[in-house]
């Protein structure tokens, strides 16, 4: 670890599920994060918990953290992870949030876009308040958080950004009109935002996870189980991928902190899939004997 020693991070949606395994993650690369979640209790307890995970680490030596990452960050001496409560789909949150950071710490290296939600609805379904939330959210904060990082990122010299897709860019379930075009949307912007500022030396990637057991796959788990368990339905969907399960937020964070760190200095504007294999396979079987 110690990748990312000396990097300020910014990750948005680090409250819960993906977004807070790329905290973690970070964090025991090394990094300073500040992160938000619109959530307060949420951003709070995850500030909390992180900065403990962190300490014990450190001073266990042996755990991801052993780079002694919860005492002190790039600042020197600040904590390594701040939570911010702030709604991605407002320009003047999303401003106080990265200001603040490169306020504090001195600069923006990495931003990471996690936020998201998900919502059901054929066109038909979706009214025009949901399609709206849902691009908000998941597509025109990422616009946001870049518009505000970009400046910082390139006052630094470079960095990275890491904007969280789906598979669900490229095929769909049943019922995600909005979802599925939020995502695609995102791998669009990604490429966009990657050749515009190659020339700022920063590199912009996406990440497309397949089923991700978070607060968020439960939610929606719950959603549709019938009489099943919410659990016997996230093993159900976990065997429909190749690998037979679904994956842990900390192996989607593993792929972020690998596309935030200097090893992936040749990687932009790329989607990808961190999905078990899920779109490898067609869905037409040869017989067998
Ligand atoms: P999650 O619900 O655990 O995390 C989403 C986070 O976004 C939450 O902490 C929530 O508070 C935050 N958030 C939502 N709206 C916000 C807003 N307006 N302002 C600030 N923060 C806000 O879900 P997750 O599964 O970790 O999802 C993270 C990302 O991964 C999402 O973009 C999601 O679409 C994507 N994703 C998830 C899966 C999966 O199976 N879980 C699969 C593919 C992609």
């Amino acid at each position: 670890m110690g990748e990312l020693n000396g990097k300020v991070a910014l990750v948005a949606g680090g409250g819960s599920g993906i977004g807070r395994a790329v905290v973690e993650r970070l964090v025991a690369g090394g990094a300073t994060v500040v992160f938000c979640g619109n959530v307060a209790d949420q951003v709070r307890a995850t500030e909390t918990e992180v900065r403990a995970g962190a300490a014990d680490s450190s001073a266990g030596g042996a755990g991801a953290g052993g780079a002694g990452a919860g005492g002190a960050g790039a600042g020197g001496g600040k904590p390594a992870v701040t939570g911010v409560v702030a709604d991605v789909t407002s320009s003047a949150d999303v401003g106080r949030f990265v200001d603040d950071a490169a306020n504090t710490h001195g600069g923006i290296d990495i931003l990471v876009n996690s936020a998201g939600i998900q919502r059901y609805g054929t066109v038909e379904e979706t009214s025009e308040e949901l399609w709206d939330e849902v691009l908000a959210v998941n597509l025109k904060a990422m616009y946001l958080t870049a518009r505000f990082a970009v400046p910082h990122l390139r006052a630094r010299g470079g960095g990275s950004i890491v904007n969280v897709s789906s598979v669900q860019a490229f095929v769909a379930q049943d019922r995600v009109a909005a979802y599925a075009a939020s995502k695609a949307g995102i791998v669009g912007l990604t490429t966009a935002m990657a050749i515009d500022h190659a020339k700022d030396k920063i590199r912009v990637n996406t990440v497309c996870p397949g089923s991700v057991d978070t607060p968020m796959l439960r939610w929606a788990a719950d959603l549709y189980r019938g009489k099943r368990s919410v659990d016997e339905l996230v093993e159900e969907w976990g065997r429909s991928h190749p690998l037979g399960r679904v994956a842990r937020p900390a192996e989607v964070a593993e792929l972020v902190a690998f596309l935030a760190s200097d090893r992936a200095s040749f990687i932009t504007g790329a989607s990808h899939r961190v999905d078990g294999g899920l779109l490898s396979g067609v869905p037409v079987v040869l017989p067998q004997g």
